[in-house]
């Protein structure tokens, strides 16, 4: 199978507009915010719109594009007001998302703020159970997180605990995220195979569905979430190489959300496919 590569889009244009710019540069994915990344209402989605997009994806074969959750969505808030938001959110994009037949939803666990990691996992997972229905049809991604701050999701047990707590869990998967995953002390340029041997023992390599490939700006473990460019970073492209090749890997769709306008996403999805095996 060729290489399944997107980056993330603006969506302000609409999605006909995301599904042709993804083409026009060489993507055959993408992801893309459901509303503004800072929080606030969606638009509804045009129906026409849809379609059009639909037909495209299968003209130009695009599979899986992946919804990213609002950044300020935060299932274990302290506040009850801001937890609701997050519910609220999750759920009416589930049912816009029903729209669209491969698409995966991406979320941020949530930051705990002092609560600690267990109150934090009870609470995701107590959203996760009021916002899934057995009627939905899209997978819905817990993302790896760097553990900057008080983020769950640092580490696979932590993503762990929340499966296990959701009812619905066969409709939960996992994004792991390159940069996120490195700053949260994963060595996935040394010891990659490690990794995904302990990824596979904790979560079960069943549940990765998603690849979000960045470059880190900062060392193993260092917990600050910053992306840099592929190959620019303290990952490098080497190991880059490694991962888009490895076999638990290589059938995964990747998306890039490194610091680039169009031209640096199109030359990267370029570069990547130029050393895919
Ligand atoms: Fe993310
Ligand atoms: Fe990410
Ligand atoms: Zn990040």
């Amino acid at each position: 199978m060729c290489l399944q590569i997107g980056c993330h889009l603006s969506c302000s244009k609409g999605f006909l507009a995301m599904a042709q710019t993804a083409v026009s540069i060489g993507a055959n994915t993408f992801q893309f915010f459901t509303r503004n990344p800072r929080g606030g209402a969606a638009r509804e989605w045009q129906q026409e719109d849809v379609d059009a997009m639909l037909i495209l994806f299968r003209e130009k074969g695009i599979a899986h594009p992946l919804a990213h959750a609002p950044y300020t969505l935060n299932a274990c808030a302290k506040e009850e007001r801001v937890r609701r938001f997050a519910l609220e959110t999750m759920a009416d994009d589930l049912r816009r998302l029903q729209r669209i037949p491969d698409a995966m939803y991406n979320f941020h666990p949530g930051s705990h703020v002092g609560q600690g990691v267990e109150a934090g996992i009870e609470q995701i997972a107590d959203t996760l159970n009021q916002v899934l229905q057995r009627e939905h049809t899209t997978t819905v991604l817990l993302e790896t997180m760097a553990g900057k701050g008080s983020e769950i999701g640092k580490s696979f047990e932590e993503l762990r605990g929340i499966i296990d707590r959701v009812e619905l869990s066969s409709k939960l998967g996992i994004c792991l995220d390159t940069c996120h995953v490195w700053d949260g002390g994963y060595d996935i340029v040394d010891h990659l195979d490690e990794v995904l041997e302990e990824f596979d023992r904790v979560l079960g390599l069943d549940r990765l569905r998603a690849v979000h490939l960045n470059d880190s700006m900062n060392g193993l473990g260092s917990h600050k979430d910053r992306h840099q460019k592929i190959g620019q970073g303290h990952i490098g492209m080497e190991a880059f190489e490694r991962i888009i090749n490895h076999p638990a890997l290589r059938e995964l769709p990747f998306y890039l959300e490194t610091p680039n306008e169009l031209e640096g996403y199109q030359a990267e999805i370029q570069m990547l496919r130029g050393v895919r095996k």
